[in-house]
């Protein structure tokens, strides 16, 4: 066991939820007097009990007993599947698990999709185990971080490959190592990119990630890409001058440009696409994804990193993570002092872009999987925290609370393929539960303040969550 999972497990132990949590997964737990919220109908059924036996939830109804069944009485709260936030990278330092995974429960997410991870993937599946068998508390986690890039790799211990032929070995030791998707990054030429496509289909993995940046969006259609991450390239699409734009960076590279040469050109993007951006063909394109049923992990949120809108000092989701990573936030940071004036100054523009393009994509049928880019390499991105202020931001784009809520609980669940969640609360499904005091389909404030969290059949109510949170300010100091 390595240095993590033994402060992990010290963190339950001191909850002493662990043990407990164990014995209730193995027996039966009554859930009563709740409203079940329909995430995919938009429909209520009040007076609701549940039963969960094993982990998984067994009978749902009003007249549901158990005469041997621990009881939760849920006071008339309003029950929804748990949250997900499918683009986290929660390997980034070696004891980053011990500060994301409470912060996701206190904030009701019971699963998280990891795309990119600096941690061995021996490691991270030690960590999942672990989590799966009760022995570290934890949402579930989907292994997604097997991330390729061309040399030299945009971040240390990514898979390379610069060839098709290259592409091909790495998605054979991708499938060998058991990761649950090839994830394309930036850097990519279009001949790799493609290999690397359909040799992922070839062994039945999913292909997701970035849309290099010399590769056309409609070229990821086409090969088949069944996620994108992040929404920018979505908006660069939309402009009349997307291949120009893709020409000018290809023509750099292949001169053998300078590393700044090439910010420069990727950082003119932003103007271009403003002056060049076009309803009719944006239409078209949102079209083409939504018939490839290409999925797309937005990360609106991190603009919020790029204008510095950050949070005070001493707000509490500062104080709960370390004072280590809190320093790190704090020097100057290598994507900040890449932007150009130019950048800045068309900040805001830029961003209202993408959101007018972004409600034009929900609008089209686009689907959407909530996602936050939390990590402590990024800064001011929070586990937990930030997927809630990202499912704000879709209602204050245009999402009503349940279109919002759907793409935190049906449509990830659905994408992932899930044998026991599909984002209903039925029999033979994962307890995976979040009870809020008010109604979230007329507000998502309630989100905010979960009465009771429950983790594969593991529950924490609202003494719990507030242990977790003191335990994490008491080490944030
Ligand atoms: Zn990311």
């Amino acid at each position: 066991m390595t240095n993590m999972f033994k402060g992990l497990l010290a963190l339950a132990l001191t909850l002493g939820v662990t043990a407990g949590a164990q014995a209730q997964a193995q027996s039966e737990t009554l859930l009563t007097d709740v409203t079940i919220v329909d995430v995919a109908g938009g429909t209520l059924a009040p007076g609701q009990s549940v039963l969960i036996r094993d982990g998984l939830i067994a009978e749902v109804g009003v007249d549901v007993t158990s005469a041997s069944a621990t009881r939760l009485d849920g006071a008339g709260g309003y029950l929804i599947p748990g949250l997900w936030d499918s683009h986290v990278h929660i390997f980034s330092s070696p004891s980053e698990p011990d500060t994301a995974l409470p912060l996701y429960l206190i904030n009701g997410i019971t699963g998280v999709r990891d795309m990119g991870a600096l941690w061995p993937i021996a490691e991270q599946r030690a960590l999942e185990a672990g989590i799966e068998e009760g022995e570290v508390l934890g949402p579930r986690v989907i292994l997604a971080g097997a991330w390729v890039d061309a040399r030299p790799g945009s971040w240390p211990g990514m898979f390379l490959a610069d060839t098709p032929e290259e592409a091909r070995g790495v998605v054979d030791r991708i499938a060998a190592e058991g990761w649950a998707t090839v994830k394309a990054y930036s850097m990519l030429d279009e001949a790799t990119y493609l290999a690397l496509a359909a040799a992922a289909h070839d062994v039945g993995l999913p292909f997701v990630g970035h849309i290099p940046e010399r590769v056309a969006l409609g070229t990821a259609i086409d090969a088949g890409q069944d996620g994108m991450e992040h929404f920018g390239r979505v908006a660069m699409a939309c402009s009349t001058a997307e291949d120009a734009m893709l020409d000018a960076l290809r023509t750099a590279m292949a001169e053998g440009a300078e590393r700044g040469r090439l910010f420069e050109i990727m950082a003119a993007r932003n103007r271009i696409i403003l002056e060049t951006w076009d309803a009719a063909l944006c239409e078209t394109m949102l079209d083409r994804m939504v018939d490839a049923r290409m999925h797309v992990s937005p990360t609106l949120v991190v603009a919020d990193f790029y204008t510095g809108n950050w949070p005070a000092p001493d707000a509490p989701r500062m104080r709960m993570i370390p004072a280590e990573v809190r320093e790190a936030w704090g020097r100057p940071d290598f994507r900040l002092e890449a932007m150009t004036d130019e950048v800045r100054a068309l900040a805001q523009d830029s961003i209202a872009l993408d959101r007018r393009t972004f409600l034009m994509a929900h609008a089209a049928g686009v689907p959407i999987l909530a996602s936050s880019d939390a990590s402590f390499a990024n800064p001011y991105l929070f586990h937990g925290f930030s997927l809630l202020d990202e499912l704000d931001l879709y209602v204050t784009i245009g999402l009503t609370p349940r279109e919002a809520l759907y793409t935190a609980t049906v449509a990830p669940a659905r994408f992932f393929g899930l044998a026991d969640q599909d984002g209903t609360i039925a029999p033979g499904r994962r307890a995976d539960l979040v009870v809020l005091g008010a109604n979230p389909l007329e507000s998502l404030s309630t989100l905010r303040d979960p009465q009771m969290v429950i983790a594969g059949g593991r529950v924490l109510d609202r003494a719990a969550l507030d242990g977790l949170e003191t335990t994490l300010l008491e080490r944030g100091q």
